[in-house]
């Protein structure tokens, strides 16, 4: 073997070579030809799409569909490569609005596989089947429309067949393929078939789309209990619109399987947007667990360029940030009221999926996003929320640790902000004005959909009564993401989280390691409303604590702070490292297990609740509560009714 190969010439591939290299890009496997097929079907208009398998695919796919068909005389011209009848100009790139554009699936096609195409037009008296290898043109019979059949993929490069998997696995991506089309389009009906047998179907909604069309087509391609564990997304924030269903956090998985983006329509991966839900999830989520959501953002077409990949898998936009910060928001809005505000109006208990966008039937989320007060006692959140209440009830004592006010808590604590005051709804107002139209127990649903106490068991769950059965609380968790949340909203456009003076500084021993920290992280530690000094090489002293936790036991709070402190280190002013101390810090401020309330500590804790958004979950993701419905206390007891 010499070292270096002989020189050749400079020459031009074939064009058959040329096809065969591009068409790489486009068809990558069975599901790539599916995909390619079915957005030709759309974009020739169709309301229904047949696809046809054999062997997962790469023995035969036929795709059949209703659309216009292709004129006898642009049919060789179809399989061009870069002959299109979708745009003709650079103009018309900036604004595409068909799937496809580039003009090159079908010569990529058929560069890989026996390709041939019959198609008939309305004004045609038959069809015309064009076989791609052959050029032959012949008469065929056929509906209007189109079918595109392409056998034996990858025959003539027996390289790459190899690094097909099994027909099970192919015949899985390509019903994926499908899928992601079927969930765009509920106005179009789908079919696919394999080997004789249909593998799965999709029915139109017709073509004036029923309202609740789209949560049907995805109750039916993704079922019924992602329907019933999501909330309906529909913002519009100027350019971009987003709407679609984001599951609730609980309902959340361990792989990252129910996450579809469709922008302008067309399915995409884009890691800007994921990330932007992501982080509108940010900590709600249990350990790495992965949302389910199904989003359609619509968005100007010249502020996206769909040009940027072979498969169109790819988008990029103008102005990445402004979507990312769109997107973000409008899921954290949807995300942050808790599930116990979203009750149906009417008691006839209308299923979650019943209307799509929300419009008509359901509550507005009682507590919308702009509405809580940020203020400097966490508390103080949910008592101004809860607003109007005239009086001066006694404030009750949840647990050693947070004074919840109870219901009939003065409105506004003296001296603290009442910007919130006006804003929000006192849902449980018996005579606020709106409420007439509502019987007596929507309006208790209304005013109290976590019901009332009723007890406590195990030192642990709160039972309470509601409109629909039985509400279980874990005290804990969800004391938890209320203190956590009035130490958010506290620590936002505040400089320092207020903090009190201690009668007594609180001194405690100390590692090296922790005086250290403390002499290095001083402003750190004032910003969460902790003032502790250095009294010696192995003694601090805390001389004033957070006002929202009055009485966390100090000794434990600031050790798990300084712990955090030091291994957040410098970036610890960093939003996500200060949300982590003060996951910390209310885990300490939260009522611990094994404290007795009182029925009335029980109702100011559940009447916070449904005050605090995110409330599902605690600060770690695990749910805080659950609701048993009577229908399911009579499943339980085998009792008929
Ligand atoms: P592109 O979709 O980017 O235009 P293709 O290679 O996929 O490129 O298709 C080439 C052309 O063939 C399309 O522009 C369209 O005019 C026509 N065509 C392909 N499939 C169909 C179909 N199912 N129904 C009607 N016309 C079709
Ligand atoms: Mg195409």
């Amino acid at each position: 073997m010499p070292h270096r190969a002989e020189r050749r010439p400079i020459r031009e591939l074939p064009d058959e070579l040329i096809s065969q290299i591009a068409a790489g890009e486009v068809v990558e496997r069975p599901a790539s030809v599916v995909r390619e097929l079915v957005d030709n079907a759309l974009d020739a208009g169709a309301t229904q799409i047949v696809v046809r398998l054999a062997a997962g695919g790469v023995r035969g796919i036929v795709v059949e569909d209703d659309g216009g068909g292709i004129p006898r005389d642009e049919l060789p011209l179809a399989l061009r490569r870069h002959a299109t009848s979708k745009i003709a100009r650079l103009d018309d790139l900036e604004r595409v609005s068909t799937m496809g554009f580039r003009g090159e699936a079908l010569a990529a096609i058929a560069s890989i596989a026996e390709l041939s195409i019959t198609s008939r037009t309305a004004d045609a008296p038959h069809a015309w089947r064009l076989d791609a290898r052959s050029g032959e043109l012949q008469p065929a019979a056929r509906a209007v429309g189109t079918t595109v059949e392409a056998r034996e993929l990858f025959f003539s490069t027996p390289a790459r067949r190899k690094f097909l998997k099994s027909d099970a696995t192919e015949l899985a991506h390509a019903l994926e393929a499908t899928r992601r089309h079927a969930l765009a389009r509920p106005d179009v009906g789908f079919a696919l078939w394999h080997e004789g047998r249909m593998v799965a179907q999709w029915r139109s909604a017709g073509p004036d789309l029923a309202s609740d069309a789209a949560p049907r087509r995805l109750a039916d391609v993704l079922g019924h209990s992602f329907v019933e564990d999501s909330r309906p997304v529909d913002a519009d924030a100027g350019a971009v619109r987003l709407r679609g269903r984001v599951g609730q956090p609980e309902a959340a998985r361990s792989r990252a399987d129910q996450q579809y983006l469709f922008v302008n329509g067309r399915h995409v991966r884009d890691r800007l947007i994921a990330h932007a839900v992501r982080a509108a999830y940010e900590d709600q989520l249990h350990g790495s667990r992965q949302p389910s959501y199904v989003l359609f953002l619509d968005i100007e077409p010249q502020r996206v360029d769909v040009n940027v990949h072979p498969t169109k898998i790819e988008v990029r936009f103008r102005d990445g940030r402004a979507v990312h910060e769109a997107v973000r928001r409008a899921v954290e809005d949807v995300l942050a009221p808790t599930r116990a505000t979203l009750v149906p109006t009417a008691t006839t208990g209308a299923p979650a999926h019943a209307t799509w966008p929300p419009s008509a039937g359901w509550t507005r989320p009682l507590f919308a996003r702009e509405a809580v007060a940020r203020d400097t006692d966490p508390l103080a959140g949910w008592t101004t929320l809860r607003g109007t209440a005239q009086g001066s009830g006694v404030g009750t004592r949840v647990g050693p640790d947070v004074e919840l006010p109870g219901p009939a808590q003065r409105a506004v604590e003296p001296g603290s902000g009442s910007a919130a005051a006006g804003s929000a709804t006192p849902p449980q107002e018996p005579d606020a004005p709106g409420s007439a139209s509502t019987d007596a127990s929507t309006h208790d649903a209304l005013a109290r959909p976590l019901g009332r106490a009723v007890a406590q068991i195990g030192g642990v769950y709160v039972l309470a009564e509601n409109h629909l059965g039985l509400v279980l609380v874990d005290m804990h968790a969800a004391h938890e993401r209320i203190v956590y949340e009035g130490l958010k909203a506290a620590a936002d456009g505040a400089e320092r989280i207020a903090s009190q003076p201690l009668l007594i500084p609180h001194a405690f021993a100390a590692t090296p390691a922790e005086v250290a920290c403390v002499e290095e992280s001083a402003p750190a530690l004032q910003a969460l409303g902790l003032d502790i000094d250095v009294l010696g090489p192995a003694t601090l002293a805390v001389r004033s604590r957070p006002a929202a936790l009055p009485e966390a036991d100090l000794t434990e709070l600031a050790r798990s702070v300084l712990t955090d402190l030091r291994q957040i280190g410098a970036s610890g002013t960093v939003q996500r490292a200060r949300d982590e101390l003060l996951a910390t810090m209310a885990c300490h401020g939260a009522v611990r297990a094994n404290r007795r309330l009182t029925l009335a500590e029980m109702d100011a804790l559940l009447r916070a609740m449904e005050a605090t958004e995110r409330a599902d979950t605690c600060n770690h993701g695990r749910p805080t509560w659950r609701q048993l419905t009577l229908k399911e206390l009579d499943a339980l007891f085998l009792r008929g009714r």
